[in-house]
């Protein structure tokens, strides 16, 4: 989603003359859009700052901005801990971001707007036209959380759920799609919690896809992060009906264990998860499902731990991520005693050792095969080779002639590793016509 607000950003900050460098000592405003999911993300926000501070110590001082969840957390914080940053702004106030450095150029006065003013965020950003013109587009359709996972500080930073207005929503795909995008993914904390209610009718998250699913020109559609709670019948039922929507559903369920399930609040529980991917597999059996698995949340036991591998070894997931508990201030899991460090990381190594013998069998699996790979980058270093990624979203190197980006081929895979598969060219793929 950053990715996503970093573009819109930049849309909003060119309509009053910014351009992007890569030079970075010739910036004059030097933004940092930062997220709060990673461990000790406020410090590294200091450090890269204090980086900046080095960069600058013989030229001009940019104007120094702050955005996005670390600001959102930190507010007025900031500005009186480093007096080199000059405005923080919350990833639901950056629409206002060309007021305030207008502001700032005149007044001098640092800044700080962290409200929560999502509906005349996007209100504002429909102004401006989406300039990204990736292959494969995120596009932004819900905000926030109301789960409160007792880890989590997306609540507390984003905010409650908003859903964003569904024509909003396919006026801004459509500009993408003419800006030659061929895949979008819809993108929200909580993306199946999407639900718009506009002239007394609910559009779902399902109706968006069933709507983009229309587009000709449009090739793929994803989305993510969903909660198993939102898996509804209907959005399940896109999964057959849609044939635009990749069969890979990332489906986060953090621990195989109930006990745990319910210390971190998950609001669901293991037999609820796997009879959601029952539904799902009985709606498309080619899907795949890739999962998020947290390690050393307090009160884990052996046993809870040997609950989370027992359902990985019945699932069999793919491209999942996977880390131990750290805690995030201001959450209850925050007050609560952590495990053993060193068990846990023992738990985190045999956790993620299964999780790769099952990725190297998945890609095993292609060998020989033929595979549809939607093109996303020509690589600078080789002519003929290229990068794409195949409905499952692996990443795809091959060789090929007379192909350009975007194009829909399909290739066959000569060979693979732990992360990625490598293949020649076949035929173009009929659909892309
Ligand atoms: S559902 Fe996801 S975003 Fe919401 S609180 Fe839980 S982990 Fe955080």
């Amino acid at each position: 989603m950053n990715e996503y607000d970093s573009n819109r950003i930049y849309d909003l900050t060119a309509t009053i003359g910014f351009n992007k460098t890569n030079i970075k000592t010739e910036a004059d405003c030097f933004l940092i859009n930062t997220c709060h999911i990673r461990d000790k993300s406020t410090e590294k926000v200091y450090h890269e700052i204090g980086r900046a501070k080095k960069d600058f110590r013989n030229l001009k001082k940019p104007l120094v901005i702050v955005a996005g969840c670390v600001a959102q957390a930190e507010s007025n914080e900031m500005i009186k801990r480093e007096p080199y940053i000059d405005i923080v702004i919350g990833p639901q106030s950056y629409h206002k971001i060309k007021d305030l450095i207008l502001n700032f150029e005149i007044k001098k006065e640092k800044a700080n707007a962290t409200e929560f003013d999502v509906v005349r965020k996007f209100d504002e950003l429909k102004k401006i036209t989406n300039s990204q013109n990736k292959i494969s587009s995120y596009l932004t359709i819900q905000e926030g959380c109301d789960k409160f996972c007792h880890f989590c500080v997306v609540p507390y930073t984003r905010g409650p759920e908003h859903s964003r207005p569904f024509k909003q929503i396919i006026d801004e795909a459509k500009i993408l799609i003419a800006n030659g995008t061929k895949e979008i993914i819809l993108l929200g904390q909580n993306v199946n919690a999407y639900n718009s209610v506009e002239n007394k009718r609910s559009y779902k998250l399902s109706s968006l896809i069933l709507e983009l699913n229309k587009i000709k020109s449009l090739k793929r559609i994803r989305f993510t992060t969903s909660h198993p709670k939102d898996m509804s019948e209907d959005l399940i039922n896109c999964y057959k009906d849609c044939e635009k929507l990749m069969p890979i559903l990332h489906l986060p369920i953090q621990s195989g264990s109930d006990r745990v399930l319910k210390l971190m609040n998950r609001k669901h529980n293991k037999k609820y998860y796997l009879d959601i991917i029952k539904k799902l597999k009985n709606a498309n059996r080619d899907i795949k499902i890739s999962s998020d698995f947290m390690v050393g949340y307090p009160g884990e036991t052996k046993e809870d731990f040997a609950d989370t591998i027992d359902l990985i070894k019945k699932i069999g997931f793919v491209n999942s991520y996977s880390y131990i508990f750290s805690p995030r201030p201001g959450t209850p899991a925050a007050e609560k005693k952590l495990g053993d460090l060193n068990e846990n990381k023992n738990r985190l190594k045999e956790l993620q050792t299964i999780l790769e013998n099952f990725q190297y069998e998945n890609n095993r699996n292609y060998l020989k095969k033929d595979c549809e790979i939607l093109i996303e980058n020509k690589l600078n270093n080789n002519k003929k080779r290229y990068f794409g990624r195949d409905k499952y979203m692996n990443a795809v190197f091959f060789d090929a002639n007379n192909c350009k980006i975007g194009d829909l081929i399909n290739i066959k895979i000569n060979s693979f590793n732990k992360k990625n598969l490598f293949g020649v060219y076949k035929t173009h793929n009929m659909r892309a016509a």
